[in-house]
């Protein structure tokens, strides 16, 4: 057995260093009320991400043996595209990313990206490959600047002010105390929802991975900083394979594909024109939202609370 010997004062600062990571994580998986339910084969390769297509096939999922969330869905991302999901709540919209994320494994069919299934691959590449702006973000009590850098620990300061920026934060910053190094999360600076999800946009653009996914991004947003987020989300979507959760109209419209899902199926498929033409499920939500946003459309009119 071989020996190594550490300075005991470097192993303390080792611990306090994991502690304080470790609570972390922790807090992430019981905010999410994710458990890693998976695990990597024995020397899986990492993934090889050529062009950022996914592909589900007949994915199956329940979180549990007696209730099937997810049955039978089927559809491609092709690269670089942008795909909308949209369907009521508890649909199983947010279900999909968690799958694609590999939070958990399909109990059924197979996810690909550029043809490997994310089972055979390692977990680190996986989540390396994609960015998530999650419906709640997690803050860390750190700076507004360290919660950005969290995105990619090696960023630069100029490109964590770059993401900073393109997320529509930048005016909000400016009015805080310490600007960028004001501490925020639980025991600094509460932040509100839209503020939480601005900072989570301003990792995943510091990431900048060929994969993004949006759940619900901009559903807390006023819909001034939303037109700024949805520009950005725009110049980014060209460039990076694109999945967006969406609730708002605007994310919608502008998608390659919309998928649209109703108690874990996708019920139609199809861009926005296409889906208003058939005039089933899609031009049924379309006009219902319409009907709710209608007094906060207008350019003049007072923001959405
Ligand atoms: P959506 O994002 O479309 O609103 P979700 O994918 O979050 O829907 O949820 C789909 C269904 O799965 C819902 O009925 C929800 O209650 C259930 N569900 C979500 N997360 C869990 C979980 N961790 N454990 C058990 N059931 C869950
Ligand atoms: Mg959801």
């Amino acid at each position: 057995m071989m020996q190594i010997f550490i300075p005991l004062n470097f192993l303390g600062f080792v611990y306090r260093e994991m502690k304080g990571a470790l609570a972390n994580i922790e807090k992430m998986f019981s905010l999410l009320t994710v458990k890693p339910a998976v695990a990597d084969t024995p020397g899986a390769p990492s993934l090889q991400v050529r062009e950022g297509r996914i592909d589900f096939e007949a994915v199956q999922f329940g979180y549990n043996d007696s209730r099937e969330i997810l049955s039978q869905v089927s559809f491609s991302v092709l690269p670089r595209q942008k795909v909308a999901i949209v369907g009521a709540s508890g649909a199983g919209k947010s279900t999909l990313f968690k799958l694609l994320f590999r939070f958990y494994d399909a109990s059924g069919g197979a996810i690909r990206i550029d043809g490997q299934d994310i089972r055979s691959i390692s977990q680190e590449s996986l989540r390396r490959a994609i960015g998530v702006v999650p419906q709640d973000a997690v803050l860390f009590n750190q700076s507004i600047r360290e919660n950005v850098r969290y995105g990619r620990v090696d960023a630069t300061d100029e490109e964590v002010m770059a993401a900073i920026r393109h997320a529509q934060l930048a005016d909000f910053v400016e009015q805080l105390p310490q600007g960028v190094d004001t501490l925020v999360g639980e025991r600094g600076l509460k932040l509100s929802g839209g503020e939480k999800q601005r900072v989570a946009i301003a990792r995943a653009l510091l990431k900048k991975p060929p994969i993004m996914i949006f759940d619900e991004a901009t559903s807390s947003l006023d819909s001034r900083s939303e037109r700024g987020i949805v520009a950005s989300l725009q110049e980014i979507a060209r460039e990076q394979t694109t999945l967006v959760i969406a609730h708002r109209l605007s994310t919608v419209v502008d998608a390659d594909k919309i998928l649209v899902m109703d108690q874990g199926r996708i019920v139609e498929q199809g861009s926005h024109g296409q889906l208003l033409e058939q005039d089933s499920h899609y031009a049924m939500l379309w006009r219902m939202q319409q009907q709710e946003r209608t007094p906060v459309m207008g350019e003049e009119s007072p923001e959405a609370p």
